[in-house]
């Protein structure tokens, strides 16, 4: 893509009403236009990001078994009556009566919808277990709607609803949810530790929110340095393989892995020698839940089992916020000059900076090197504008790509290039062809 031709809004000022600093990048790097409170457009940049983020979401979701669907946004009141929850959502939920004077709402999540349509085709102990998942937005009338995306009214969450025949069967699909999140957040480059959360009328442990660790988080938790040690790493998971699926949650979640939050500060004393605890702020990013049969009773999802009996199922939601994720990768990931965006969501993979805008030999060979990285694949920022280097190098480190390519006449007289890396800024003078096959190998598998 070639700046002068894209659609790049990026502000010299620092914007008065952003509190955190991610809400201040993607104002500034031009990602997002609020439209109103907590309601925004994703612009080109933002976009990038964001389908990049769902991307991962849903390979980690299919890889774990999950299937997508997609409901919509508009659901009908009288489902939400049948599950008790219309009465009880309370402010946050939007209605809506439309022409006829039918009342409907704008769907804070999706548990009711996907009891109703489960049960319309499933009826036998063959039919599980099931998730289906979908990625779609949402509304929720927060009442103060802050920090940008972060906590938005209308935002895009990924919701999984998982189907079984019994608690047995259910723990196994949380597992796999649980694990799925570990690689998912792995690959979006980020530290998120499994805390065990409220678990609501269940009881047990069966609840967990994924916090990322950052400043602005909004939750004080307590956790075992161990634990932010963790990693899933490069091991191999086999999401049929229900004893390895245990033994990591056990691993990420047991006790003196333990996270807690401040209910259960005693507990995390008892468990946690003092010289492991660890006291941060995060930014919650995922929440596994599981639930039983709060919905599949009063929506009538039963099966029957092998012996001919007709039970209620036994069901867990998973939610992401993907679009929260932007912001939280840019809490975990800037410095001050910018983003520095990790490769896997990187809106472009490279940018490249012509340094004598006009010259006809730097000219020719940015188009030569933006002609050789396009073939290879990768998607380039090429900053065309007859501005000065100083000012493009700016915007390059403001909107975070990871890796720049720098063209100008000194290196060209010994043909070569520089790779700028954003983290850290470390450079090396390469041939073209050489900076080209070294970036096509960091992008190799992401
Ligand atoms: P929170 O405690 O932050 O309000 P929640 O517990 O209400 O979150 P869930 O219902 O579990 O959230 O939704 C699943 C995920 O959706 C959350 O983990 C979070 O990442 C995201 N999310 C929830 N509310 C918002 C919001 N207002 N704006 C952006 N993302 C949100
Ligand atoms: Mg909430």
């Amino acid at each position: 893509m070639r700046l002068t031709r894209y659609f790049l809004p990026v502000l010299k000022e620092t914007p008065a009403e952003a509190k955190i600093v991610s809400h201040r990048l993607m104002l500034r790097a031009g990602m997002i236009r609020q439209a109103s409170a907590g309601i925004y457009s994703w612009l080109p940049l933002g976009y990038k990001v964001l389908r990049k983020i769902e991307a991962i979401v849903h390979q980690e979701q299919q890889r774990a078994g999950a299937i997508p669907v997609l409901m919509p946004t508009i659901q009908s009141a009288d489902l939400w009556r049948r599950s008790g929850r219309y009465e009880a959502y309370g402010p946050e939920m939007l209605r809506i009566t439309d022409r006829h004077g039918r009342e409907m709402l704008y769907g804070p999540t999706n548990e009711e919808q996907i009891t109703e349509m489960f049960q319309a085709y499933c009826g036998s102990w063959r039919d599980l277990p099931k998730n289906l998942y979908h990625i779609q937005w949402k509304f929720r009338d927060e009442v103060r709607p802050r920090f940008g995306i972060m906590r938005g009214r209308e935002f895009l969450m990924k919701d999984a609803y998982s189907f079984d025949l019994d608690r047995e069967g259910a723990t196994r699909s949380y597992n796999q949810m649980l694990v799925a999140y570990l690689r998912t957040f792995e690959r979006l480059g980020l530290k998120a530790v499994p805390m065990r959360a409220e678990s609501g009328p269940i009881g047990g442990d069966l609840a967990h929110e994924f916090l990322i660790l950052a400043e602005t988080g909004e939750s004080e938790v307590f956790l075992d340095r161990d634990l932010v040690e963790l990693s899933l790493g490069e091991r191999a998971i086999d999401y049929d393989d229900a004893a390895q699926l245990q033994e990591i949650f056990d691993q990420w979640t047991g006790s003196y892995a333990r996270t807690d939050d401040t209910h259960d500060q005693a507990l995390f004393e008892a468990q946690v020698p003092e010289a492991r605890r660890v006291t941060a702020r995060g930014i919650e990013v995922g929440h596994i839940f599981y639930f039983g049969t709060k919905y599949s009773e009063p929506l009538g999802a039963t099966v029957t089992t092998r012996e001919g009996d007709k039970v209620a199922v036994h069901s867990g939601s998973y939610g992401i916020g993907v679009s929260r994720l932007v912001g939280a990768i840019i809490e975990a990931s800037h410095d001050d000059k910018g983003i520095v965006w990790p490769e896997s969501v990187t809106p472009f993979q490279a940018g490249l900076v012509n340094l004598k805008q006009g010259d006809a030999a730097t000219d020719a060979a940015c188009e030569a090197l933006y002609g050789k990285l396009a073939a290879a694949g990768l998607e380039v920022l090429y900053d065309d504008r007859d501005v000065r280097a100083g000012a493009k190098f700016a915007t390059m480190e403001l909107i975070g790509l990871p890796w720049r390519l720098t063209v100008g006449p000194r290196g060209l007289k010994s043909g070569t290039v520089e790779l700028t890396a954003r983290r850290g800024g470390a450079t090396e003078e390469l041939s073209p062809e050489a900076a080209v096959a070294r970036l096509a190998q960091i992008y190799r598998g992401l």
